[in-house]
């Protein structure tokens, strides 16, 4: 069976010190933990979080990737930079990539792409936002984004994570309700199925102001299996409570 897969999304917070006070104090009372533990990082840090988890159940990736293999592109981060540093994920596509730097379907599908060239594991985040949402849009705002990630990825698809992260539950304290969460991924987990035969194994992360409160009814949903996490990946208790969550 699948275990739950937890990714911290530090977003850009941390510093230096800050980074090793978060990450040791969740290495001291991790333990072994029976699902799968991650923190995506500012780039500038991988470094640094490799040094500090590696040797420890703490996986680690990266926030964004480029979509070009490598060349002119000032500012850039290749996948194959992150995989010198050891980096097992990478988001393609949170809602802030697509809000704040304009990320289409189509770009977000090739970092995927990328990714996957690699040997790192894109974790694809898509999510409809409050007017999509009140205008009805949820499944086709959704399904167009997966499309073109499965178009772009065909025979590899097996081998990306999704995150579904309704946009307007994302820092905002609103959480989708836990069986308005398990619709979407059940339809998405159909989506992967015409795509796939390993669609089963497939993770679906649940994204969007999840906490230490909400994680346990969120992630006993059949097809939650696990969690994208913002704001409440930077307290190590609050990050423990929700590992502990979905370790149950
Ligand atoms: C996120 O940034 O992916 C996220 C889910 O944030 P938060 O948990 O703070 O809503």
């Amino acid at each position: 069976m699948r275990s739950h897969l937890i990714v911290g999304n530090w977003k850009m917070n941390g510093s230096l010190a800050a980074n090793q006070d978060l990450l040791l104090a969740i290495k001291k009372d991790l333990g072994q933990p029976s699902c799968k533990v991650a923190v995506c990082v500012p780039a500038l840090y991988v470094s640094q979080v490799q040094n500090l988890c590696t040797a420890s159940p703490v996986l680690w990736g990266a926030q964004d990737v480029s979509s070009f293999e490598s060349g002119a592109f000032t500012g850039e981060m290749s996948a194959n930079m992150l995989r010198d540093f050891g980096v097992r994920y990478v988001l393609c596509g949170h809602s802030e990539r697509r809000q704040y730097h304009g990320e289409t379907d189509e770009t977000v599908a090739l970092k995927a792409q990328r990714a996957l060239a690699s040997g790192i594991t894109p974790i694809v985040c898509l999510g409809e936002t409050l007017a999509q949402r009140d205008a009805g849009e949820t499944a086709e705002v959704v399904k167009r984004q997966l499309a073109a990630v499965i178009h772009a990825n065909g025979h590899c698809i097996s081998e990306i994570v999704v995150a579904y992260e309704p946009v307007w539950a994302i820092g905002t304290g609103k959480t989708a309700s836990p069986e308005q969460a398990q619709e979407v991924h059940a339809m998405l987990r159909r989506q992967l199925a015409a795509a796939s035969k390993q669609a089963e194994g497939i993770a679906i992360l649940y994204g969007g102001s999840m906490n230490a409160s909400n994680a346990v009814s969120l992630l006993s949903q059949p097809d939650i299996n696990g969690g994208l996490v913002g704001g409440a990946s930077l307290k190590a208790a609050d990050f423990l409570s929700i590992v502990a969550a979905a370790s149950q």
